[in-house]
């Protein structure tokens, strides 16, 4: 998740409307396409949308607009109108101070928006169920509900805490990724720019990956520097899941897994969720301007507010959306499409076959595409891959079935 594409989820701006893979001559293909999203159980490995539950006035159980401002990425509505049976939803405590303070202020955060999490549910049952094992999201599909997994990104509200590890368990959390764009107690981050050097899992971080282990719960390595994921691997006992991450070879990105971190996962029986959000699918052409303008909004932003998540007021908080809006109108990116999205899917395909990848939006943390803006867009993707031939039980492997097999495979290799 970076700043920027934050707010650009939080917008719903898309301004341009771009020709969905619908046209006409493709109609039986993607007839068939829409048939095989419908039937094959569909996972996201990680979203945002947390963050919006949180939001005042924002109802999760509501229809909103593809686009609207404010709309966010999803709502459980537009999940069951774009075919996605599960999703894992993100606990997500920025980084903060390294203090018993700091740490404890991270766990009271995940408290919340788990307490948050739990009401959804008790709010919606017709429409959403908490799962916490492949049978329950096979289960709930089946019900034609919604299936809501929980993921913690960032360890921060573990703390230096053991026992926390075992109560985020029985709260739900499925996985940790181990750090977030900073470095941690646990290991260090691949994007921490104020501390490059990189350190890899610190001793505090190998009794986390063993614990997680002995639970039952996936290691994420997502966002963690290459010499903490080398680590990772070389302690894990059982195998480890990238949430949201792209291939380093098509888009040079520290958040990006290199050729030889791919095939490393493959031996380690792992799965990497492929990100949709631009920035790590296609690097942005230099654009001084736009970064300029951006960085002075995001310097006002953090002095007046402490960062967006100070911005309380409805008011001000509409009035600095419309700022954003007008940065990007001047400053424009290049759109990003499904397309290129379905290229880094066929690349990891390549180098270490089908039964290693999958997909992890990203959406409400900066995750969608020109032709993928929300939930209800997702079919773009099997539309695109039918076109490039991928067989049905291909389809099912990327959308569900290997992160199925690993979540099982990480459960069955718990502690009894
Ligand atoms: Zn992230």
């Amino acid at each position: 998740m970076n700043k920027n594409m934050l707010i650009i989820c939080l917008l719903g701006a898309a301004l341009l409307v771009f020709p969905t893979a619908g046209a006409a001559a493709d109609e039986p293909l993607v007839q068939k396409a829409l048939e095989w999203h419908e039937g094959v159980l569909t996972v996201d490995t990680h979203c945002d949308t947390p963050f919006k539950l949180l939001e005042k006035g924002w109802d999760i159980g509501q229809l909103h607009k593809t686009a609207e401002r404010g709309s966010g990425c999803q709502d459980l509505p537009r999940m069951k109108q774009g075919g996605l049976d599960a999703s894992f939803f993100a606990v997500f405590v920025a980084q903060g101070p390294r203090t018993p303070e700091g740490r404890a202020r991270a766990k009271d955060k995940a408290v919340a928006i788990l307490d948050a999490l739990d009401a959804m549910v008790v709010t919606y049952p017709d429409l959403c169920g908490r799962a916490l094992t492949p049978n329950d999201a096979l289960r709930l599909e089946k019900e034609g509900k919604r299936a809501i997994f929980i993921g913690m990104e960032n360890g921060y509200p573990i703390g230096l805490d053991p026992a926390l590890i075992d109560y985020f368990f029985q709260r739900g959390v499925r996985y940790v990724t181990l750090a977030h764009t900073s470095d941690n107690d646990i290991c260090d981050s691949s994007t921490d720019r104020r501390d490059p050097e990189d350190r890899g899992l610190s001793e505090w971080g190998k009794q986390v990956v063993r614990r997680l282990n002995d639970l039952g719960m996936m290691v994420d390595v997502s966002h963690i520097s290459d010499r903490s994921f080398f680590d990772v691997l070389a302690l894990s006992r059982a195998p480890v899941i990238a949430s949201h991450s792209c291939a380093r070879a098509l888009s040079d990105s520290p958040r990006n897994l290199s050729d030889e971190m791919l095939l490393a996962l493959k031996k380690n029986g792992g799965v990497i969720q492929l990100c949709i959000l631009d920035d790590y699918i296609k690097p942005p052409p230099p654009n001084p301007e736009r970064e300029k303008a951006f960085a002075a909004l995001w310097k006002k932003i953090d002095e007046t507010y402490g960062g967006w998540g100070g911005v309380k007021d409805k008011a001000d908080r509409e009035r600095l959306e419309a700022e954003y809006a007008a940065i990007d109108a001047r400053h424009p990116q290049p759109p990003v499409f499904v397309k290129d999205a379905v290229d880094h899917i066929d690349h990891i395909v390549k180098r270490i076959g089908i039964d290693h990848v999958g997909i992890g939006t990203d959406f409400d943390g900066g995750g969608g595409l020109a032709d993928c803006r929300d939930v209800t867009e997702l079919k773009n993707i099997t539309v695109e891959l039918v076109r490039r031939g991928y067989s049905r039980e291909q389809v099912a492997k990327i959308w569900g079935g290997n992160i199925m097999r690993v979540m099982q495979r990480v459960i069955d290799l718990a502690k009894k």
